[in-house]
């Protein structure tokens, strides 16, 4: 069996981390190495995918709840505009293999480009 991934351990009250948003399928918690005044990661509660290709393949509809939670966390902790960020692979700089969404907000001015 596999271990559970760190999110998964945050959900599960096992490791502190702050809790911003949760549905029935989806939650969200405040990213401990911040980039912006608002970085969360949206994350599926199911472990099931590994990044978004996997998750826009087996489960769209997830995918879009991810979404609207992102554009929700914007509304209510930033200015209701964002970037949303997802890594694919170790190369890519992803590290954490559950999918997750990075949404960005309020970002300073020397960070909107690229
Ligand atoms: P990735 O590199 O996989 O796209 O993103 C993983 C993210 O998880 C990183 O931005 C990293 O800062 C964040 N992260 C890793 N460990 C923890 C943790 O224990 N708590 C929280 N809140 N975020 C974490």
């Amino acid at each position: 069996m596999t271990e559970p991934s760190i999110f998964t351990r945050i959900l599960g009250g096992e490791i502190p981390g702050e809790i911003l948003a949760e549905t029935d399928r989806v939650f969200a918690i405040r990213d401990i190495n911040p980039q912006a005044p608002l970085h969360a990661l949206v994350i599926p509660k199911t472990e099931q995918y590994r990044d978004v290709t996997e998750l826009a393949a087996g489960d769209p509809g997830l995918l879009a709840e991810l979404v609207q939670v992102a554009k929700e966390l914007a509304v209510e902790h930033a200015n209701g505009e964002y970037r949303l960020i997802f890594n694919n692979g170790a190369s890519a700089a992803q590290s954490v293999f559950h999918v997750h969404a990075h949404v960005l907000g309020n970002l300073p001015e020397d960070r909107l480009v690229g």
